[in-house]
């Protein structure tokens, strides 16, 4: 019986486990990629104490440390989370563990760009990490589609390879961090496309450009060896939802300040969470505060206990 179980091994996970073995509870996590989205950058400079690492080295850091207090790590993906009276079981395979709460931090998953040619073209011109697949495009052209703080650091990467980026973007102004919206505007290589999406992919063997839905200097297809796609995340908060927990229109579960559900002993945190603000240092820190709490709530109420005939 564990007293706490961590859905989720990103930053928020690894940062809420430290917390939770300091704090004497009995912990597991159930990672199936470990790391999570912020491997996907090259840069961070934003997480306080560190002025640049790359995303792999946060990750690495943050679940060294965690490891340091030894919380049992499942390398695998939770499939299953029911709620037996106040325990709750997860199940992995043949196998189930019980806990007596539950920690959400499964983050996301990218926003598909659903428009003809994608699914044709992906992997072979269509991509949605820079960092991984930009450098198979040195000196060609290139395209990001979003206009986020994440799309222009995804341009910024592919700048390094590519002979131009656009960021074609249906906004009016993109809208990264101002360091980052700067980079952008002073690197030659960039060049935004505002108001306009992207309708179509094209190509035969591999990408050959995109159909715009507005005519970007007098042609509605721009001519380009790769899409970057941007466009947002979303929560993987199916599990959640299963077993009851309450989510906003846009799927992300609804937390409250102390990182709790609706359901007594669930609580959630970083990029699955409803808030509005999502980084990494915002994530670790609703982590850590479900952490505190799923103690009190451990240590305080009448939660299910070893043997509990409703958990067996
Ligand atoms: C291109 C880009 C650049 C960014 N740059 C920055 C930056 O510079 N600074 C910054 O602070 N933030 C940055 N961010 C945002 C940051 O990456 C996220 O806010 C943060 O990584 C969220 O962490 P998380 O642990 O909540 O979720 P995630 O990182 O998504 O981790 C969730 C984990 O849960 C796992 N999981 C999901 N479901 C299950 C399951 N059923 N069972 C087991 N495991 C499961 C996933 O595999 C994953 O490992 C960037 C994001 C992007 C896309």
């Amino acid at each position: 019986m564990y007293d706490i179980a961590i859905i989720g091994g990103g930053v928020t996970g690894f940062g809420a486990a430290m917390y939770a073995r300091r704090l004497n509870l009995k912990t597991v996590v159930f990672s199936e990629r470990t790391g999570g989205t912020i491997i996907l950058t090259d840069r961070v400079e934003n997480y306080p104490g560190f002025k640049l690492l790359t995303g792999v080295e946060l990750a690495e850091k943050l679940q060294e440390h965690a490891m340091e207090y030894k919380p049992d790590l499942i390398e695998e993906r939770a499939e299953v989370i029911t709620r037996e009276g106040k325990c709750f079981r997860i199940i992995v395979g043949e196998k189930t563990y019980e806990a007596r709460t539950v920690l959400f931090a499964t983050g996301t998953k990218h926003r598909e760009l659903k428009v003809p040619g994608h699914d044709t073209f992906m992997n072979r011109g269509v991509h949605y990490c820079a960092l991984c697949d930009g450098a198979f495009y040195r000196g060609k052209v290139l395209a990001v589609v979003g206009g986020s703080d994440s799309a222009a650091k995804e341009a910024l990467v592919l700048a390094q390879h590519g002979s131009k980026v656009y960021m074609v973007y249906r906004g009016e102004k993109i809208r990264p961090e101002p360091v980052n919206y700067e980079r952008v505007l002073a690197n030659r290589k960039i060049e935004i496309i505002y108001h306009t999406n992207v309708t179509e992919i094209l190509g035969d063997k591999s990408v050959s450009g995109v159909r715009l839905d507005r005519p970007y200097k007098g042609k509605d297809i721009l001519p380009l060896d790769g899409v970057f796609v941007a466009i947002g995340l979303l929560s993987l908060s199916e599990l959640a939802v299963k077993l009851g927990v309450k989510v906003n229109p846009k799927g992300e579960i609804i937390i409250n300040r102390k990182s709790e559900t609706n359901i007594p002993g669930v609580y959630a945190a970083g990029d699955v969470a409803d808030t509005e603000f999502k980084q990494a240092i915002t994530g670790v820190a609703e982590g850590v505060t479900a952490t505190y709490h799923a103690y009190k709530y451990v240590s305080e109420s009448e939660v299910c206990a070893t043997g509990d005939q409703t958990a067996q």
